[in-house]
């Protein structure tokens, strides 16, 4: 029986280092599949259509809002984010772990619309290495960084409603532990209905043929 791919949202701050652990995620487990949103946000230099995004002019991604490819979309930061549909039903039919790496407003849509999402937010341990990391990336002013660290607190607020709160300290012991989580949630009895019924089912044979 080819049990379903479980759905499996990531948040975190800028900063959090979120996207180096999914790749590391990727790199080192089998059996994930990442999606690959649609933004109408520019490509930053490195940033390869089709593999970061699927970059969109706004009426594209209008376009795309009304004939409902999106099981999720969200502005932020004045431009549309938005996880195409058909790639995480393909992808969670053939049992993949389907990972989104998406902001909180899609995560929460995402959890109202399937309840047995996954939903991880990642965290530096302080934050003091929070501000460290963005000052260290180089590429921002002192401005921006002061409105992410603002963005940050913001954020904060919304952690409880997600299921696991993971601190990114070292990113081995930190991917081993998503790891583990995502192969735990495998396990919930309510991932499991279909071995349930059989189960009970084969018992009931058992116990007619022992008569
Ligand atoms: P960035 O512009 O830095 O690549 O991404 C900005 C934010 O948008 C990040 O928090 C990222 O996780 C989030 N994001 C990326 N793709 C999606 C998406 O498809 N939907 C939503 N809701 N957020 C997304």
């Amino acid at each position: 029986m080819n049990e379903k791919g479980i759905l499996v949202v990531v948040s975190g701050f800028a900063g959090s280092g979120k996207g180096t652990l999914m790749k590391a995620l990727l790199n080192q487990y089998e059996n994930y599949a990442l999606s690959v949103s649609a933004t109408t946000r520019n490509p930053r230099p490195g940033e390869a259509e089709g593999r970061e995004y699927f970059f969109k002019t706004t009426e594209q991604f209008e376009e795309m809002i009304r004939q409902g490819a999106f099981v999720e979309y969200a502005k932020y930061v004045n431009h549309y984010y938005g996880t195409p549909k058909a790639y995480v039903e393909e992808q969670l039919a053939a049992g993949k772990d389907v990972i989104l790496e998406i902001e909180i407003q899609g995560a929460l849509q995402i959890k109202e619309k399937f309840p047995e999402t996954l939903l991880l937010f990642i965290t530096p341990p302080s934050a003091e290495v929070l501000y460290q990391r963005l000052t260290g990336r180089g590429t921002e002013d002192q401005k921006t960084i002061a409105l992410r660290m603002e963005r940050a607190r913001e954020e904060a607020e919304m952690i409880p409603r997600y299921d696991y709160l993971i601190v990114n300290d070292r990113l081995e012991v930190c991917t081993a532990q998503i790891h583990s989580i995502i192969q735990g949630e495998h396990a919930r009895t309510i991932r499991k209905k279909e071995l349930i019924c059989t189960m009970k089912e084969d018992l009931v044979h058992f116990l007619e043929g022992e008569r």
